[in-house]
């Protein structure tokens, strides 16, 4: 974070613009929306500043900037078009520990105004340091677009009935959260979107007494299918639930990038699990999920790509019911399904591949171990998941029982992430190319004629990064 973040309470206090212009005349205004008492020092002032100065809106100091004024003044901010002055403004503050803003000048401000969207209560903030302005516009306009008038109603009723709600739980924060949670999704959400302020309320005061301790109270366990790595790629329902947990486990097919999205209060636990160096062994994170969740936690353990595909989700679930423990399964998208996509090369298609099927590589001991005579099909596509270090032996494998050595065959290494690497070539090939380019896990191989498709597609490739 190159900023702090944060929305300062300027209630009633002493302000500065130096500058009498248009870009002041902004500056005042969003100062005396927030409630600030604003001064501004400059010899002359543009009609509109005139006018609220002759009406007392703000206090005008009809002549040049002098060091004293930032004196006693809890933000500053410099509109002029004169340098000299903004650094000497700029030097004057920062002498005193006075936050200060030169508009449009990242390296003499202290703190940044940034791009509004103003729902107050509800207030939205965005910023890019100072370095893209026009981006952090272009964003607002897109949220002002998602965002109704009437979240700003819903943050007013919210905060009306606040202190009930904190008298009803008391210290449990977490029955706190969900009925929130629950309620601000709610019917009462749509009154107040629909403009119905009376109706909203009454409805939070009814969810409110009726409140279900032990629902609010209750623990589970949410096995999330978190994509092969691009955010981009999560769902809807991954990202709601990562947004609402109190912990996390997640292991390192879950990039960091999507780690990041998690609720930012959340516990994250990272179980790990590479081929051969767990972190916690299968059963221990059994048992985690388990008690983790007999404390009450909503529970959100993010597994790369889709849960039920090589995912031991299966055993997870097993475990959880057993003990009781409530759960849902969200799916996600497979690796096998983003590699083909953003490889450029079509699982199935028409003319190649009327199947498809998803092997593992991995064993619980020793070498690969495939029913290879079923992977023979010349109009199949076979996809192997954890498959690289077993490369030259599937490989083998396959030919040898009878499947073509020019066979067309990929391999793609962290798939859908910008690091993303795709090798080309055939059965007889990958192997040694595969140990060339020191291709390591997370990887796919894929093999099959629709592998071929991947040069022709080349353009989509090309677009995708242009
Ligand atoms: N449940 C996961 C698979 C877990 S098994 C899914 O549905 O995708 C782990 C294997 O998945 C890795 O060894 C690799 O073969 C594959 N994999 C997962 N993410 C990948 C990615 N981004 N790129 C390539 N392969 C990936």
């Amino acid at each position: 974070m190159d900023t702090f973040p944060l929305f300062l309470n300027l209630q009633k206090q002493h302000t500065l613009v130096v500058g009498g212009g248009d870009v002041a005349l902004r500056k005042c205004r969003l100062l005396l929306s927030a409630g600030a008492q604003v001064q501004v020092v400059a010899p002359t002032l543009v009609a509109e500043l005139a006018q609220w100065a002759a009406q007392g809106q703000v206090v005008w100091l009809a002549r040049d900037y002098q060091s004293d004024d930032v004196i006693g003044q809890r933000v500053v901010i410099a509109a002029t078009d004169d340098t000299p002055v903004n650094q000497q403004v700029f030097a004057d503050c920062e002498a005193r520990g006075i936050l200060v803003n030169v508009v449009d000048n990242p390296a003499l401000c202290r703190f940044i105004v940034p791009a509004l969207i103003d729902r107050s209560p509800l207030q939205i903030a965005i910023s890019t340091g100072g370095r893209a302005p026009v981006l952090a516009r272009l964003i607002r306009t897109r949220l002002e677009a998602l965002l109704p008038q009437g979240y700003g109603t819903l943050a007013r009723l919210a905060g009306d009935l606040r202190d009930a709600v904190k008298a009803r739980f008391g210290d449990n924060e977490r029955a706190r959260r969900r009925f929130w949670q629950s309620a601000l999704e709610g019917p009462a959400a749509e009154q107040a979107l629909a403009g119905d302020s009376a109706a909203a309320f009454a409805q939070l005061q009814t969810q409110l007494a009726q409140a279900d301790d032990t629902e609010l109270n209750r623990g589970a366990v949410y096995l999330v299918g978190a994509g092969p790595g691009n955010p981009d790629l999560l769902t809807f329902r991954a990202l709601r639930l990562m947004q609402q947990a109190d912990v996390v486990l997640y292991d390192n097919l879950v990039s960091p990038a999507i780690v990041d999205l998690v609720r930012r209060d959340a516990e994250r636990i990272y179980v790990g699990k590479k081929a051969s160096n767990h972190a916690l062994p299968q059963q221990d994170i059994n048992a985690l999920l388990v008690t983790l969740a007999q404390q009450g936690k909503t529970v959100v353990r993010l597994k790369g790509g889709d849960p039920f595909i090589f995912g031991r989700g299966g055993e997870e679930i097993e475990e959880l019911a057993q003990n009781g423990v409530p759960f849902e399964v969200v799916p996600g998208i497979t690796s096998a399904a983003g590699a083909s996509c953003y490889a450029g090369i079509p699982l199935t298609h028409r003319d190649h591949a009327q199947s498809v099927t998803l092997v593992t590589g991995h064993r619980r001991e020793g070498e690969i171990e495939l029913d290879w005579p079923r992977l023979t099909n010349p109009n199949e596509t076979v996809v192997v998941y954890m498959g690289v270090a077993q490369a030259p032996r599937l490989c083998e494998q396959l030919i040898s029982h009878g499947r073509a050595a020019d066979t067309p065959a990929a391999v793609v290494q962290q798939a859908t992430l910008p690091q993303q690497r795709v090798l080309i070539g055939t059965l007889a090939t990958l192997p040694q190319q595969i140990a060339a380019a020191q291709i390591k896990p997370p990887a796919l191989i894929i093999i099959g004629n629709v592998v071929s498709l991947a040069d022709k597609l080349a353009w989509y490739r090309a677009q995708q990064t242009a």
